[in-house]
């Protein structure tokens, strides 16, 4: 079995060309390319029109005589170093495992190797570009990579890229420690992909994850309408709720690059988390009532209070688990102890949002009220197991600093020191935990404010600012 060079990559814009779409041209078409190859040839011998995908030796178009006329096929020129090429005529393909495996890298690399040149070579078409490398000594596998990208680029007053071109699956180590090292480069890092499999490798998901739920490609459809743009252009595909969205094509100029962290062409994640954080809370905002205590024990309160019990109790089952144990425990009544600490979480909330204290559950509401409800509540057993979990939503929030008065600091070191403390693994504090994922749960916290989406009231570094009492 002869080998023949199954893909020839010709200079921009014709791009790759497949022996496939070689012998189906015309007669004149790929007469015309011969002829242009050896024109190049003869006036350039060291910058070859087309070159061999594998190993990126001169090219040449062979007009083989057959029994139906002359047929073209690519050939490697004889001086070409391409004795080791899997595609140089004469090297049978013994059909073994390792040497297919072998085989199969070649391609691999030598497609990863046409990607990054052919990235590079768009990226240089645009007039404001004044830099661009291609890191020669890659791998296909992430790990054998030294710290260059594969494809860098400066392109004037849009900013500075790298491109990492992924046909294999990274590993989420790498893609993390390659997305910190570029931001803090003040470099925009964007994974190329080839293309999108049904079943998509967990690194692909995690690079796709860091994109915001953007993927981009570098495949057919790009090439063209990079050629057709005369820039590099790239398929971008956005998650939908079922499934990728119709791609869409993207310029570097289209991209967001806001966060810092991730490029993308639209944030396809926070949204979700932002209205996942909503959710919960939508319930409550009609029923809460500023200098309007409830007394929640009061059965008329208690039916208008019930869709925000349900609500929360199906978003924590266990809720229905600790309603029990508590009137086992205590002969009192759960609903009523839990709206009221959500109340008092909620006045957490709503002073940091606003700035001044704000108290659902007390009808004084002047300066100072929301120190005062804590040190009362505080003062009775029935909420001194919440001092920890009331303390995590300030030191969560914009109103950290009323944690610096005197009288409120006593009384959670004394609440703390009396009764055991509702911890991380109670029903209240995964109830708690779920009104404001913002303040309570650390990941999605720490994503938020990776994303610069952490929401004012629960931002850290600010403060009401008032004085210490
Ligand atoms: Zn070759």
């Amino acid at each position: 079995m002869q080998r023949t060079i199954e893909i020839a990559d010709f200079e921009l814009p014709r791009g790759a060309v497949t022996i496939h779409t070689l012998m189906a041209m015309d007669q004149a078409a790929w007469e015309h390319l011969r002829g242009e190859i050896n024109f190049r040839r003869a006036r350039q011998p060291d910058r070859p029109l087309a070159r061999c995908r594998l190993c990126g030796g001169a090219v040449y178009i062979r007009a083989q005589t057959t029994r139906s006329g002359n047929v073209p096929m690519f050939a490697h020129y004889t001086d070409a170093t391409a004795g080791d090429c899997p595609w140089y005529q004469g090297a049978n393909l013994v059909p073994d495992n390792a040497r297919a495996a072998q085989y199969q890298g070649h391609q691999e690399c030598a497609l990863h190797r046409w990607m990054c040149d052919t990235i590079a070579n768009l990226l240089e078409q645009d007039p404001r570009c004044a830099k661009v490398t291609v890191d020669r000594y890659l791998k296909p596998a992430i790990e054998d990579r030294g710290r260059y990208p594969d494809v860098y680029a400066e392109i004037e007053g849009v900013g500075r890229f790298a491109f990492e071109v992924q046909l294999s699956k990274p590993f989420a180590f790498e893609i993390a420690a390659r997305h910190q090292h570029y931001q803090a480069e003040g470099v925009s890092l964007i994974w190329v992909f080839r293309g999108l499999d049904a079943e998509l490798p967990q690194g692909f998901r995690d690079v796709i994850s860091f994109q915001r739920g953007n993927a981009f490609l570098f495949d057919e459809a790009a090439f063209n309408a990079s050629i057709q743009a005369g820039g590099l252009t790239l398929s971008a595909w956005l998650e939908g709720a079922n499934g990728w969205l119709k791609p869409r094509f993207a310029r570097l100029d289209d991209l967001d690059r806001g966060t810092g962290r991730s490029v993308f062409l639209e944030d396809r994640r926070t949204p979700g988390l932002i209205e996942h954080c909503r959710a919960a809370r939508e319930i409550w905002r009609p029923l809460l009532r500023t200098g309007a205590p409830f007394d929640f024990a009061n059965p008329a309160t208690l039916e208008k209070f019930a869709p925000a019990w349900a609500s929360i109790r199906s978003h924590v089952p266990a809720l229905s688990a600790w309603k029990d144990a508590y009137w086992y425990e205590t002969e009192m009544r759960g609903v009523p102890h839990f709206l009221e600490i959500a109340a008092i979480l909620f006045s957490i909330a709503r002073t940091a949002i606003d700035g001044e204290d704000r108290v659902y559950v007390s009808r004084y509401n002047k300066e100072g009220a929301l120190v005062a409800m804590l040190n009362a509540r505080l003062s009775g057993f029935t909420f001194m197991p919440y001092a920890a979990l009331f303390e995590a939503m300030l030191t969560g929030t914009r109103a950290h600093d009323y944690l610096e008065r005197t009288s409120l600091r006593t009384a959670l070191r004394k609440a703390r020191g009396k009764v055991k403390q509702v911890g991380p693994e109670h029903a209240i504090w995964t109830a708690a935990a779920r009104l404001f994922p913002e303040v309570y749960n650390g990941m999605l916290r720490a994503e938020l404010a990776d994303l610069r989406a952490l929401p004012t009231w629960a931002a850290p570094g600010t403060a009401i600012n008032r004085e210490a009492a």
